[in-house]
């Protein structure tokens, strides 16, 4: 396969092979199924199974425990029968990680294990060690000793199994001969692979998460095209972003990660993983899989009218930011830039711009400017009656830019027909709008060559929108057109959720794919007032321009294109935690959130959670009960610190190591 999937401009789900778990079908175009976690103690029975329940009944189509060792492995069966009992025959999976013991009872009970090939057989030491052919040969055989029972077992008990790797979590042996990449991901869920296929058992899923969501699509997509290339047929794909966080923050990296890869007809089955109840996950789930439900519905039979591509000229396995021209503060090397749209605002007002990150001061009449501050305000047909803060300009319609008093502040914005008739153009910046399926865009492509002044603002009608503007930037590249591109999404849809997953996706896609110099997102904001998402309120809509300039940053931030906070890898959490993970969280969130561009991991125990840090720069790990260890980098700095002191121990590590600033006023 010369690519990852089917193809870029059709919707098409990728074949796979049919895996059966339980009564479950999945892969083979069954239905993208959904799945959670419990975060419950796992010898907890009747905890774990009302929690399981809530999920099922939230729609859940499988529920994963852990099972840390062969006494929880074997609370399975109790677990199992009391659903049973209560009427509940959802597949259950265990969550195996460094126990092979506790996998080999768990695949003689239940419908599925999950194992971890970066942790199954090897204990993880942070080791750099030079293998020679022979020697990782010798490792290989090794594993194969240690994994083939399991596999055996599951064969004769008709178990299916998830080979899940992580990124974070490989073995030193892959990370010695691969690195920390999206190829060593790959390796190692294939050694698995490999083995059990001698054993010809393929009752299996596979996953390449990450919490970052370059590196887990870049993975993912890298799989499909190692697997096709050496077995000529892909196994299901299970798809998730770890350790996303919570709220919008990890409802926005999830969408990124899993969505980017749905659009182009990858997954059979996902998790959203958040530090929520896992039953708030299973809506997240159900709002992902339903764009492409109904993608299917609105395409039907029909082409999607977008083109065939002669040539892809990036490669969808690494990243690189396409290169464009530098056009004021917009291409080139800057950051991509935020549009915040207040076309719909009746009046514009000093106060109003606070909600996208500039708070003025009527005693000194000045501004201050926050990190997450948009670069350019979309008013449509109005002019302001005040001065803006240096670092904001404005967007207006051609025909009011005509009248604005102030050239060095105001840029217009065309339509693409607009842009081909006129003879009034800034000498410095034009904001051209495309609707990329307008027969006006193909035009536009020759007039805009020698230009130097247009960004283009690229949107699509089409029903695989996301795929249509990506068509198009590829023919700016493969006709050499470097003009900058802003990516304008507009999402109409009536729940918060819904909005983000759009928004994010659309976006997000195109942003990991190098493609994108600014964002410009729009919504009808009367559609998600004040609405309440998951059973609690995370964020209040009443003031629509905040809620669409934070999701603008947190999209640049998760693609990790412009990075403007604090960034948290937070597990979800599971019977392995041992402190509150939700509030711990929310306490770390609460003192750290103005550092920009740290990365703080919150990780349950200390059996996984160092592993699955990633590239975290510090670490709040529980390492017993009522004990944390803090970590700087992979490195332990301070071991089982009483917990009621630990964050502020967490802060003065953070002093220690020049990441800490005092928040300002
Ligand atoms: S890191 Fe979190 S989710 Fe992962 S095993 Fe530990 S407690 Fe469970």
């Amino acid at each position: 396969m010369q690519l990852y999937c089917d193809s870029l401009t059709e919707y098409k789900r990728l074949a796979t092979r049919e895996v059966r778990i339980g009564d479950l079908l999945l892969g083979n175009f069954n239905a993208i199924r959904v799945q959670t976690m419990t975060t419950t103690d796992t010898m907890d029975t009747i905890a774990t199974v009302e929690q399981s329940i809530r999920c099922i009944e939230a729609g859940a189509e499988m529920v994963r425990i852990t099972a840390p060792s062969k006494k929880e492995a074997e609370n399975l069966l109790n677990i199992k029968n009391e659903l049973h009992k209560r009427g509940y025959n959802t597949p259950l999976i265990a969550d195996i990680h460094f126990t092979p013991n506790a996998a080999e009872i768990a695949a003689r009970i239940i419908e599925k294990v999950r194992v971890n090939p970066g942790n199954y057989v090897d204990k993880k030491k942070f080791e750099q060690i030079d293998y020679t052919d022979l020697e990782y040969a010798e490792e290989i055989d090794r594993i194969r000793d240690r994994f083939t029972p399991l596999v055996k077992i599951c064969k004769e008990y008709g178990t299916a199994m998830r080979i899940g790797t992580n990124h974070g979590s490989l073995s030193d042996r892959i990370m010695s001969r691969y690195g920390d990449t999206p190829m060593g991901m790959v390796e190692s869920a294939m050694e698995f692979l490999r083995i059990a296929r001698n054993e010809s058992y393929h009752n299996i899923i596979l996953s390449m998460k990450s919490s970052n969501p370059q590196v887990m699509v870049q993975a993912y997509r890298l799989l499909v095209n190692v697997m096709m290339d050496e077995f000529g047929e892909c196994y299901p794909l299970h798809l998730g972003v770890t350790e996303a966080g919570d709220g919008e923050d990890g409802r926005i990296k999830s969408a990124i990660g899993i969505g980017t890869l749905l659009e182009d007809g990858l997954g059979d089955t996902i998790r959203v993983s958040l530090t929520e109840d896992p039953e708030f996950e299973i809506p997240v789930c159900r709002d992902l899989v339903k764009r492409y439900t109904s993608r299917q519905e609105a395409i039907g039979n029909k082409e999607s009218g977008i083109s065939a591509i002669p040539k892809i000229p990036y490669s969808p396995f690494e990243y690189t930011r396409r290169h464009t021209n530098t056009v004021s503060n917009i291409g080139g090397k800057h950051v991509p830039v935020v549009v915040a749209d207040f076309m719909k605002a009746a009046t514009i007002r000093h106060e109003d711009l606070q909600a996208i990150g500039y708070t003025y001061n009527t005693e000194t009449d000045k501004f201050t400017i926050a990190d997450a501050a948009a670069d350019y305000l979309y008013t449509g047909k109005k002019v302001l009656d005040f001065a803006l803060p240096g670092t904001l300009k404005v967007i207006c319609d051609h025909s009011t830019w005509l009248k604005a008093p102030d050239k060095e502040k105001y840029y217009p914005l065309f339509q693409s027909t607009e842009y081909l008739k006129s003879t009034d153009y800034s000498g410095t910046l034009n904001f051209v709008a495309v609707d990329v399926n307008e027969p006006a865009s193909q035009e536009l492509l020759q007039e805009i060559r020698e230009d130097y002044t247009v960004v283009l603002c690229l949107y699509s009608s089409n029903p695989h929108a996301m795929p249509s503007v990506r068509r198009y930037v590829i023919d700016l590249m493969n006709q050499g057109i470097t003009c900058p591109v802003i990516l304008s999404v507009e999402s109409n849809e009536t729940t918060i959720d819904e909005q983000l997953i759009h928004f994010s996706t659309d976006s997000g896609a195109l942003l990991l794919d190098g493609m994108g110099d600014g964002i410009w997102l729009m919504n009808e904001p009367e559609r998600i007032r004040n609405q309440k998402v998951s059973g609690r309120t995370y964020l209040e809509t009443k003031n629509n321009p905040q809620f669409i300039n934070n999701t603008s940053f947190s999209i640049l931030q998760a693609t990790r294109t412009r990075i403007s906070k604090t960034e948290y890898i937070s597990c979800p959490s599971c019977g392995r935690t041992l402190f509150d993970l939700q509030e711990t969280t929310a306490k770390i969130r609460s003192v750290t959130h103005h550092l920009k561009g740290v990365k703080i991991a919150i990780m349950g125990c200390i059996v996984n959670g160092p592993g699955e840090m990633a590239d975290a720069d510090f670490g709040y790990v529980g390492s017993g009960v009522g004990k944390i260890t803090l970590y700087k980098g992979k490195e332990v700095v301070k071991r089982n610190v009483d917990s009621a002191i630990a964050v502020e121990e967490l802060i003065n590590l953070l002093k220690e190591n020049n990441a800490w600033v005092e928040k300002t006023a």
